[in-house]
């Protein structure tokens, strides 16, 4: 042990003159010890730096040994403060007995009969100081984890600040573009040659496609910046909340959307919206030549819920699977309208929640996405296996 360290033991004895004892042969053993004539004195000296506290069972009484206790309930989560209590060998009393029935249950006990040879009780203590260093390590791990985790917030929270503050300025001269591009499409389209007409209308798509852009990346940016409002979700009206939205599209593409076993789970409901449209909206979108055809199902793991969103389209390359739910990342040519920005979106919303974003796809086989809701709530479980069958959609 290194005296510099701090680390000190804390020696509890009947009489002063014991304790002072104890301390000087740990003193000769390279440690430095503090005596405590009462429980009152180990609560004031202990601290971070407390290796071991060393008691003569004969120092305590119920009250005293109730003090203790409460002293070391004090403890943070890392610690486990050795605890040696000597005692007399041989015969005990029955007060002895009790004293230590009572001290048993405190924690990190260990206990040693006297008569006592200098090298075993110096011996115990340095085994307990060196179970207390492993102690300050995990202490020191968990303080560097939690300065990260701080670290790693603030940093995120900047960055989201920024991309905010970028995409909310960019907005105003994005909408001075396109308005003036509007103008000027009104006033002189036909005016003064064809290629002139094509340089405007390439100005104009421009302009709308930036501001769409602009428009996800601020939404991106926003989502989940305040707490969440989580709360029992009946996932089957927010599809049903989402076919009402794309109904439009559903008719145009005479597409059909179904669902099962669509449980209540327990999160934001306008996020989870947000993030089974975006899924919809996409099975929808990319369904290719075919007729789209998009099942929304949920099954239960042991410990979360999983929700998939499968479709009949084109499917995805593996090579493209997780690529995807970057920002800006598409597969698509411009002939189908889209930011990029939406699976990041859903992956964010997932992530809020504690959950995972994937897909399992085969180009020509369709693609499910499948994403996770830990089950926070048992009791909102046994809700959802109430919930009655639900029946297609379409
Ligand atoms: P966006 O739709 O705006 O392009 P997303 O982040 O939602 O952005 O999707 C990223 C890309 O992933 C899309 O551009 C598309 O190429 C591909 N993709 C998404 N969903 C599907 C799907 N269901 N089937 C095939 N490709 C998909």
């Amino acid at each position: 042990m290194s005296p510099d360290s701090g680390e000190h033991v804390l020696v509890h004895a009947p009489y002063g003159r014991d304790a002072a004892m104890i301390c000087d042969f740990l003193a000769k053993a390279g440690m430095t010890a503090t005596a405590c004539a009462t429980v009152e004195q180990i609560r004031a000296q202990l601290d971070d730096n407390t290796g071991a506290v060393l008691i003569s069972d004969e120092a305590l009484n119920q009250a005293s040994i109730g003090s203790l206790a409460a002293v070391l309930h004090t403890q943070p989560p890392w610690s486990d403060l050795p605890l040696i209590v000597t005692t007399s060998g041989g015969e005990a009393t029955a007060a002895s007995r009790r004293r230590l029935e009572l001290l048993t249950p405190l924690g990190n006990f260990s206990l040693l009969e006297r008569p006592l040879r200098t090298a075993t009780l110096i011996s115990a203590v340095q085994t307990a100081l060196r179970a207390r260093r492993r102690q300050y390590q995990i202490r020191d791990h968990i303080a560097e984890r939690e300065h990260l985790v701080q670290e790693l917030k603030r940093s995120n929270d900047e960055l989201t600040k920024f991309a905010h503050v970028v995409s909310h300025d960019l907005q105003a001269p994005v909408r001075m573009v396109k308005s003036f591009s509007e103008l000027l499409a009104r006033r002189y389209r036909g005016q003064i040659d064809q290629t002139a007409d094509e340089f405007i209308a390439t100005i104009q798509n421009g302009a709308s496609a930036m501001q769409a852009l602009i428009r996800t990346l601020l939404a991106y940016a926003t989502v989940g910046q305040g707490p969440l409002t989580r709360g029992p979700v009946a996932l089957q009206s927010v599809v049903d909340a989402v076919i009402t939205t794309l109904q439009p599209m559903i008719e145009e593409l005479d597409a059909s959307v179904s669902y099962a076993n669509l449980p209540i789970v327990y999160g934001d409901q306008v996020l989870l919206q947000q993030l089974l449209q975006n899924l919809i909206g996409n099975a929808l979108k990319y369904a290719g030549p075919a007729r789209p055809q998009v099942n929304v199902n949920a099954s239960h793991s042991a410990t979360e819920w999983i929700v998939s969103v499968a479709d009949n389209g084109p499917g995805i390359a593996a090579e493209y699977q997780e690529v995807i739910f970057l920002p800006l990342r598409r597969l698509h040519s411009r002939q189908i309208s889209g930011t990029g920005m939406g699976l990041a979106i859903c992956r964010k919303i997932a992530e809020l929640h504690g959950g995972r974003i994937w897909v399992n796809s085969q180009p020509g086989a369709g693609s499910t996405f499948y994403f996770t809701l830990p089950d926070l709530e048992r009791d909102q479980k046994s809700e959802a296996l109430d919930t009655p069958a639900q029946q297609p959609a379409k």
